[in-house]
């Protein structure tokens, strides 16, 4: 384990050099601690990657944070999110209040955006019960039912994809579209300064969750998309990471290798696990239970195990797309069931 992980109290504003602030936020009542902000000074002001947690304490360091780079909250002229999550595009619609930016998202990720805010006060803990129960879980349907979510992000006024350059005035700050985390989670590639924004793509310490929502999909694998995302990362030979969590580091293409190993180990182990029920088919939930968390399953609360079997179902998603597993025909209405296609 590797123990460089400090709390946000000890984090402060850094200088990164060529123009580069790292901007510490808190992410209140959150093991992860912080999100690195990251302030890209340009002629035309400055622009942030990422924004942070919507919550009051988070705001004021934001602010302070900038402040001790010299950057005035009011001068920010735009900000690009790695992807919708909370912790990330938080804020957004803060700063845009206070600076008039503009805020950009990828497209993939401003459907998302568009279609929650869509979704009426009270509905999502429906959405999120009736999905647990399609994957043959009870319990912890009702239990989720009451989770309270997170105000929504702002709703982006740019839409970015694969390529396009983001509005930093004097220099190169391109968007590499890589998919898995969420569908539009994207990494900004600085060139000329040899530093990506890896978002939660890539972190040094810690892997970015990576779930299928619903979980009965079949339209997309969120873990092949990530797969690939990962080589497409590496590839660019990019020297420096500014990741959104944890700390810059050196070294792209050989953590995005570990990253890439964890999966196809969890995938083989699945694969096995399979196999040894191949006399009946599994739901995806039992499939859940049988799979190795960092905490022993009866330990997790209802929304852990939502997030386990997200992560079950993207990796049982790869294996059915590999044809090592199928779905087995149930009645109408009957929870989805996986079993092997080895004997
Ligand atoms: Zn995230």
């Amino acid at each position: 384990m590797r123990t460089r992980r400090r709390p946000f109290s000890a984090q402060r504003t850094t200088d990164m050099g060529g123009g580069v602030w790292s901007v510490p936020v808190p992410i209140p009542g959150n093991p992860l601690g912080y999100t690195l902000v990251y302030a890209v000074e340009s002629p035309g002001g400055p622009v942030l990657v990422d924004a942070g947690w919507n919550h009051e304490d988070a705001w004021t360091a934001l602010r302070d944070g900038l402040a001790a780079a010299g950057v005035d909250v009011r001068e920010v002229r735009g900000v690009v999110v790695t992807h919708y999550h909370p912790d990330h595009a938080g804020l957004a619609g803060r700063v845009r209040e206070e600076s008039g930016a503009w805020i950009a998202m990828h497209e993939a990720d401003a459907a998302l955006v568009r279609l929650i805010r869509s979704m009426p006060d009270g509905s999502h803990g429906d959405f999120q019960a009736e999905m647990m129960r399609r994957a043959g879980a009870e319990a912890d349907a009702d239990e989720v039912r009451r989770f309270e979510r997170p105000d929504p992000p702002a709703q982006p006024d740019r839409e970015l994809r694969d390529g396009d350059l983001v509005d930093l005035p004097g220099r190169a700050l391109r968007v590499v579209w890589t998919p898995g985390h969420t569908p539009g989670h994207v990494c900004l590639h600085l060139e000329g300064a040899d530093r990506l924004f890896t978002g939660d793509h890539i972190l040094p310490g810690i892997t970015p969750h990576i779930g299928l929502y619903p979980y009965d999909r079949q339209d997309i694998d969120p873990l092949g998309d990530f797969i690939a995302s990962l080589k497409r990362v590496a590839d660019l030979g990019t020297a420096q990471a500014l990741p959104a969590h944890e700390w810059a580091f050196a070294g792209i293409a050989a953590r995005a290798a570990e990253i890439r190993a964890h999966h196809e180990d969890k995938l083989l182990r699945l694969r096995e696990l399979m196999t040894e029920c191949a006399d009946r088919p599994l739901t995806i939930w039992q499939v859940a239970e049988r799979m190795t968390w960092n905490r022993p399953w009866s330990e997790l609360i209802a929304v852990q195990r939502g997030m386990a079997a997200g992560e079950a179902a993207a990796h049982l998603r790869t294996l059915e797309s590999q044809g090592a597993v199928r779905r087995e025909p149930g009645a109408p209405g009957d929870p989805v069931r996986f079993i092997t296609t080895s004997h």
